[in-house]
């Protein structure tokens, strides 16, 4: 008998979470849009171009930014032009909730709701997120241990909600160069340890979106189950997290890139010279 219910029992045990047309956990997802939702404009100009990509659309509407004075979101004006989009394109929607106040106006009309990173260890607020009975999405905080991610899940899963997403977004060490450390070790530990699906999210970890592209090809490599990506319709202008947000070209060729991955047809530039 096992401790844990996040565990993984045998090497295929899975778990896997229907969601209109797509079986998280089973398909590779990409969860993409802006880090922040600007305008109604913004939001339909950004998911207009690239519908075509992604299978569940994000969108931050109360930001949890470092600075009190940056640009803090749109807050629940935004619910609706985000239901809008989602019922035009017929995608799934992520959204963040911050506090409780926020999941009770998420809950009814947003089908993923996103903890981030600074809530991972916020407990009271993991149970009334699991009792929303909508997927969860947790994200792992920039100082936890694998092990800390895991209970944190462990927290909703105990609740009753079985659909809990983990998600890799990179984590503090002494390294400066890259916003976070994209910790894809922890992606192959966690796919030997639990059955619950694996984002990864290279936008927070590499702060550039230069660095974002590779980043996705490693993660799909070290068995991600999904990418969650900030993407932009003009980078520079954005509001929030625009040095990191892709362009909808450079989103589509991650697609392109991940999909050959997947496929096992990825071919790089040079090759192992040995005879296979
Ligand atoms: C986000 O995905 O919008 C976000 C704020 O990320 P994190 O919680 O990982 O910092
Ligand atoms: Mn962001």
């Amino acid at each position: 008998m096992s401790r844990y219910m996040y565990e993984k029992h045998y090497p295929g045990h899975k778990s896997v979470f229907k969601l209109n047309d797509i079986a998280i956990g089973e398909d590779f997802v990409i969860a993409a849009g802006p880090c922040a939702v600007e305008s109604e404009q913004q939001l339909k100009a950004v998911i207009n171009q690239i519908y075509p990509y992604v299978h569940v659309v994000r969108g931050g509407l109360f930001k949890a930014r470092t600075s009190p004075h940056a640009f803090s979101g749109v807050g629940s004006s935004g619910i609706d032009w985000l239901t809008e989009v989602s019922q035009k394109y017929d995608k799934p929607v992520v959204v963040e909730a911050l506090d409780r106040e926020q999941l009770a106006l998420l809950a009814p009309k947003i089908d993923i709701i996103q903890i981030g990173a600074r809530n991972m260890y916020n407990y009271p607020l993991l149970a009334a997120a699991a009792a929303t009975e909508r997927i969860i999405l947790l994200k792992r905080h920039f100082a936890a241990t694998v092990d800390e991610l895991l209970l944190a899940a462990e927290h909703i899963l105990t609740q009753g909600n079985p659909n809990v997403i983990l998600c890799e977004r990179g984590i503090r060490t002494f390294e400066t160069r890259t916003r976070n450390c994209l910790d894809l070790g922890a992606v192959a530990a966690l796919k030997q340890l639990t059955h619950l699906p694996i984002f990864v999210d290279p936008s927070h970890a590499a702060g550039d979106a230069s660095l974002v592209p590779p980043l996705c090809r490693a993660a799909v490599a070290a068995g991600a189950d999904g990418l969650l990506l900030e993407v932009h319709q003009a980078p520079a202008k954005a509001l929030s997290d625009g040095p990191q947000s892709l362009t909808p070209s450079q989103l589509k060729q991650i697609c392109v890139d991940v999909n050959a991955i997947l496929s096992g047809v990825f071919c790089r530039d040079s090759r192992i010279n040995v005879e296979f």
